[in-house]
């Protein structure tokens, strides 16, 4: 851990504490009883995957309220990724808050907003000069670029891929095809938005562009370098290449949804850095923050050409959210982009160990800490994702038939092969049990 970002007390007892270590079944008394007024009153559209109710976390360990720890490959949906209340970024919002909790970036201008417009400026592989745009979500990211990629070149259309998840707001949901219970009961949808295979330019190319619309009037073209909620997919090595190549020919731009591949998780700051690829217009968002509410549209300098008044936000971009992030980009570029690669090795190198000895696991992918396992099914997913739940490890299903491993960048080799034989057990398990 850098100089001067020490934990300290009960914190730096529970980062450093064995985990898992259970104390009562779970969901354990204290938990079931928070459930039951929880269902009573909140949105029954929350998709929970299973009973778990955090009270704190250190690192990669978290607490429920019964005082079980649990080793997190989760962090929070791949938000933490400077580990839970990291002491620099936590430092950071403290100080923040002593200074100044709001004002909009949007009507006035924040130094910390554009401090940190300027940091992304210098990280993002974008042609040329970048500016940037800030929200709350990575879901206002994506409608942020769906409008400027409108804006800026004058068409109307956008192509995206199946499997893909952008968000669950109008525009980003009309991109979203990774399930259909995301869209059911919401129609009409944003118009103008064709879907092809992932991991293939040739339907774009022969049937959209033949059949069903002209490139001229395509805007961009949205792509996951590696999909997330459709289940940790890794493209094939040339396909964001093809696209790019393709995004070129047509003048199109090429939007790069990072929020759940940036940020270090796969191993470099950005998953498009994997593959050399410089997209028009990228966004981040989850582990940016390490868990402050914050996302980025960063966009090509060139392509800002909307006028003052043409988008803003009163939040997007606070001030506490800027802090976290700038202590974050901090840690992932000096430490923990390198870490993710190596403890990933270690994951995906047991994992693919497993798979061989367990006939359950159907594949194993990833680039860095972002690592899927797909199961022989969608059943088989969902209870080796519950059987982890009951030993205290978190993992979280994606896809049809695959958990996810998105564990905080922090992790280090010996967690990780704590987790690989917690996995190994619970897929043992479910296997027996036929
Ligand atoms: N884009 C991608 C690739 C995502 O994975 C997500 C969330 O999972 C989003 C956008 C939407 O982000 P948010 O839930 O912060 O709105």
């Amino acid at each position: 851990m850098s100089a001067g970002a020490r934990r300290v007390g009960a914190e730096a007892d529970l980062a450093s504490a064995p985990a898992p270590h259970l104390v009562t079944e779970v969901p354990g008394p204290r938990a079931r009883e928070l459930i039951e007024r929880d269902l009573r009153v909140t949105s029954p559209s929350l998709p929970r995957a299973y009973p778990l109710v955090p009270a704190r976390g250190s690192g990669v360990v978290l607490e429920d309220v019964d005082g079980n720890r649990f080793l997190d490959m989760n962090a929070g949906i791949a938000v933490t990724s400077t580990g839970h209340c990291h002491p620099a970024v936590v430092e950071a919002i403290r100080r923040q808050a002593g200074q100044l909790l709001h004002y909009s970036g949007s009507d006035f201008h924040l130094p910390i907003y554009g401090e940190l417009c300027e940091r992304l400026a210098g990280i993002v592989p974008l042609r040329g000069p970048a500016r940037a745009f800030l929200t709350n979500s990575g879901t206002e990211a994506v409608e942020a670029a769906l409008k400027l990629a409108r804006y800026a070149t004058g068409r109307q259309y956008v192509i995206a891929f199946l499997g893909a998840f952008h968000g669950r707001s109008y525009g980003s949901i009309s991109l979203t095809a990774s399930k259909v219970r995301y869209r059911e009961g919401f129609g009409p949808l944003l118009p103008g938005v064709f879907h092809v295979p992932y991991g293939d330019t040739s339907e774009i190319r022969e049937r959209l562009f033949r059949r069903l619309v002209a490139p001229r009037e395509v805007a961009a073209v949205v792509v996951e370098p590696v999909q997330g909620e459709g289940g940790y997919v890794v493209p094939p090595e040339g396909f964001l290449r093809e696209l790019r190549a393709l995004c070129d020919e047509h003048g199109i731009l090429l939007v790069a949804d990072e929020v759940q591949s940036g940020m270090g998780r796969t191993g470099r700051m950005w998953a498009v850095e994997h593959w050399g690829v410089e997209p028009d217009i990228l966004l981040a968002g989850k582990g940016i923050a390490s868990g402050m509410p914050l996302g980025a549209m960063v966009a090509r300098a060139d392509l800002m050409t909307w006028e003052p008044g043409a988008h803003g936000s009163t939040y997007g971009g606070n001030p506490l959210a800027c802090a976290a992030a700038l202590a974050t980009i901090d840690l992932v570029e000096r430490e923990l982009a390198a870490n993710a690669r190596e403890v990933g090795g270690v994951l995906l190198e047991g994992l693919r160990g497993i798979a061989a000895r367990q006939p359950l696991v159907r594949e194993v992918r990833g680039l860095g800490l972002m690592i899927g396992v797909a199961f022989r099914d969608h059943h088989a997913a969902a209870r080796v994702e519950e059987a982890c739940f009951r030993r205290g490890l978190l993992v979280l299903g994606c896809g049809d038939d695959a958990v996810r491993l998105s564990p905080p960048l922090v992790i280090d080799g010996e967690r990780a092969r704590v987790a690989l034989a917690v996995l190994e057990e619970a897929v043992a398990e479910v296997a027996a049990a036929g």
